[in-house]
């Protein structure tokens, strides 16, 4: 999956999502390696850290919320756009701009509320943000 990412950056938008399970994929370590990995190729792929709930296939326990704070701020040390999802606060998942630090993608959920992008770029100070509006 890793070396996809990688392949796949390079020629158009990639966004990643991990799903976190308690007991497999939780530790700061993991969190590190995968930002780090991903910081590497470029701070602005936007990784989605999502909560993960209990089925018929896995019995672990529902990821903690914390848990998933903690990784948002684990990758946010080096990347730019990093969210959280499931879990039923919206804040974490508005997208600033890496420059200027103001909010130019405005979601509730997954609909979109307000874009201030154009072209990739922020509409407040013209910076790149990693936003992909085409
Ligand atoms: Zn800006």
């Amino acid at each position: 999956m890793l070396k996809t990412v990688k392949t796949s950056a390079k020629k158009t938008h990639v966004e990643v999502t991990n799903l976190v399970i308690p007991g497999l994929n939780d530790t700061d370590e993991m969190f590190e390696k995968l930002t780090d990995f991903l910081a590497d190729i470029n701070p602005l792929i936007p990784l989605h850290f999502s909560r993960y709930h209990p089925n018929f296939r896995i019995s672990n326990p529902v990821t903690q919320e914390k848990t998933l704070y903690r990784a948002a701020q684990i990758a946010r040390r080096k990347l730019k756009h990093v969210y959280i999802g499931n879990i039923p606060s919206d804040t974490h998942n508005q997208t600033t701009c890496p420059t200027c630090g103001k909010l130019v993608v405005e979601r509730a959920g997954y609909t979109l509320l307000k874009m201030s992008v154009t072209n990739g770029l922020c509409n407040f100070c013209g910076s790149e943000t990693g936003v992909v509006t085409s």
